[in-house]
């Protein structure tokens, strides 16, 4: 089958065995791997109402039909699970050099269950699986990890492995795979903490087997008609990588700062791209194959942290531990990156956790026995300090793990009015109440608090109508489909947006058509974006997932945006429900956000 390995794996940790099934030609055209692969696994093989760290929960790697290709940002893999932060459908994505890797095995998806006895990794290659001891590795960083690991098991070989947090089921572990010096992390829903209760420190696959791919010359010239176009849309990426994009969503007034008492962020200048790209850049880090390098190594050349190497912050990153806390020490941002890094925690849900913190202590709702370290608005070394301690569970960060709402939940019953998040999930840098793409987005994404549900990049263009719902629902609806596709092809969000176009379109079925062979159209990719959506529906219904619970956090519901560009913007709760109804007619969903029989029957469900 052109595009694909055609093989799954299924490993089961707790008796150590493991066994290979053929990837059915039409189960690949419903779904196309990915997302849509991962999502049927863990609907069919991950029994309903059970616990995230339960050995029946399993954890999915897969990869699509373009990875290992010529198109450029196809080395990306997924990583599914229910997630310990929502109890729902969970899937992240990765970049480096990993994702081709396991192509090269000739699996699509390896899917893990079970609890190893001991420490272990797993190893993949095209013979199978192999798990193996790793209690040496046990309490060391992700990075320390990997680098053991690709030293016992050769060059040629890649590693992801969780670090403390995920050992110590911190809910919003992460992930890290190091390749030269370009990190790829799956950061979001504590799928590194899912690892960490099965006792599984890393995976490391290594392979050599050749995708194919079916019409070669079309695919070159879809690539040629692309390759302007994406250079064109990744130079602000190539040259500041995501940093650039402080200054902009501040002048915008969607920066959500100090816990989103404001969206604008005085001092954000010195933590956005120009200036950090001026005062840090070292070198230019890229995934395998890419030629956007939208990495950066930075240096820091003086002061106190003098000589310290770390990667870039991401953009969501310097939001969530920069802005919502009141925080513009660009060094402190780094170190703080580094730390969730190492440790290998989600820096957005850290930050949002630590924002809920701040004003909970203004409001005397904590206290600075409670939190056992100083700490409030703008204090960078409380920040530090309490990032190990999460990574660590050590006092207060034992609570911090746990994520903002549950923290809240234990603070008092209203605490979670002030908790940034949906479905537990802890916002990202993209505002709910500035772009009402987002306001409905957000409310009914599979994971919740997630910008790779629905996509801001189309809402910050100046045509495009931010402040208004009409045509929300379809659009959140349609970019839901979009961002299925290119999770299941599975392809990097950068390249995908910005060289073949911000929804499912012709160049995609182009793309697909040329690496499979398949006579697909665009109206049938689209259909399988809807049909992925509906099977993490499934999901999240039979966990017991309702309208209720697509909801916005209270304060985007009704506290508008008090000052800047965006002053007066919220989501009111009647505004929300217009549009929840709207959004479900348009899904051929219920009244209560439950697919209809005729609508799955439509899509082969
Ligand atoms: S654009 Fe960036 S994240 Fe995407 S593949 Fe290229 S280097 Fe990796």
């Amino acid at each position: 089958m052109n595009g694909y390995g055609g093989r799954l794996l299924f490993v089961d940790l707790t008796t150590g065995t493991s066994r290979a099934e053929p990837l059915a030609e039409s189960t690949a055209r419903a779904l196309l791997g990915g997302n849509g692969l991962a999502a049927r696994i863990l609907y069919d093989r991950v029994p309903a109402g059970v616990d995230a760290f339960e050995p029946a929960n399993a954890v999915v790697f897969a990869v699509g039909p373009i990875t290992d290709t010529t198109v450029p940002g196809n080395s990306r893999a997924l990583v599914a699970s229910k997630s310990p932060l929502t109890g729902l459908f969970f899937d992240s994505t990765f970049g480096g050099r990993l994702p081709a890797t396991l192509k090269r095995t000739g699996f699509d998806a390896v899917c893990i269950t079970g609890r190893a006895a001991a420490p272990s990794y797993l190893l993949v290659t095209e013979e199978g699986a192999t798990i193996k001891p790793a209690d040496a590795l046990w309490g060391r960083s992700t990075r320390d990890s990997v680098a053991a690991l690709v030293a016992a098991e050769g060059a040629d070989a890649d590693a992801i492995a969780i670090g403390p947090a995920g050992e110590r089921r911190v809910r919003f572990a992460a992930m890290a795979h190091y390749w030269r010096n370009r990190e790829g992390v799956s950061g979001r829903g504590g799928i590194g903490a899912v690892l960490g209760s099965k006792n599984l420190k890393a995976v490391v696959v290594r392979g050599a087997r050749k995708t194919t791919v079916a019409d070669a010359p079309a695919l070159k010239a879809l690539l040629d008609e692309t390759r302007e176009p994406l250079a064109t849309g990744t130079k602000a990426l190539s040259t500041y990588g995501t940093p650039f994009l402080v200054g902009p969503i501040n002048a915008l007034g969607a920066l959500g700062a100090f816990n989103l008492k404001s969206e604008v962020f005085a001092n954000a200048r010195v933590i956005g791209g120009e200036e950090m790209k001026a005062h840090y850049h070292e070198r230019d880090t890229t995934c395998l194959k890419c030629p956007v390098a939208c990495g950066k190594q930075y240096a820091i050349g003086a002061g106190e942290f003098a000589g310290r190497r770390a990667k870039m912050p991401e953009y969501e990153t310097i939001f969530a531990l920069g802005p919502m806390l009141g925080i513009d020490n660009p060094e402190a941002l780094i170190l703080a990156n580094d730390l969730c890094d190492l440790g290998g925690m989600d820096t957005i849900s850290m930050g949002v956790t630590l924002a809920f913190v701040a004003e909970a202590l203004e409001r005397g709702w904590l206290t600075k026995a409670d939190v056992g370290v100083p700490f409030g608005w703008g204090d960078w070394r409380g920040m530090l300090r309490l990032v190990e301690m999460t990574a660590a569970r050590e006092g207060f960060g034992d609570r911090l793990a746990e994520g903002a709402w549950r923290l809240a939940t234990s603070v008092r019953p209203d605490a979670t009015n002030l908790v940034y998040a949906v479905k537990r999930l802890e916002l990202p840098a993209h505002s709910a109440r500035a772009l009402k793409g987002l306001s409905i987005g957000y409310a009914t994404a599979t994971r919740g608090g997630s910008h790779h549900d629905t996509r801001p990049t189309p809402q910050y263009a100046p045509t495009f109508d931010r402040r208004g719902t009409k045509d929300k629902p379809a659009f959140a609806m349609r970019s839901q489909h979009f961002t299925a596709v290119g999770d299941s092809l599975v392809m990097c969000r950068f390249t995908s947006e910005r060289g073949f176009g911000l929804f499912v379109g012709e160049p995609y079925a182009r793309m697909v058509r040329a690496v499979t062979g398949w006579d697909v159209t665009a109206e049938e990719l689209e259909r399988v974006g809807e049909r992925i959506i509906n099977l993490e529906r499934l999901f999240n219904v039979r966990e017991g997932m309702r309208r209720a619970d697509d909801t916005l956090p209270w304060r985007v519901m009704h506290e508008p945006i008090p000052d800047g560009p965006s002053a007066g913007m919220h989501c009111p709760p009647d505004e929300l429900r217009e549009m929840l109804d709207v959004y479900y007619g348009l899904r051929g969903w219920d009244a209560d956000g439950v697919p209809t029989p005729a609508r799955l029957a439509a899509l082969g469900l």
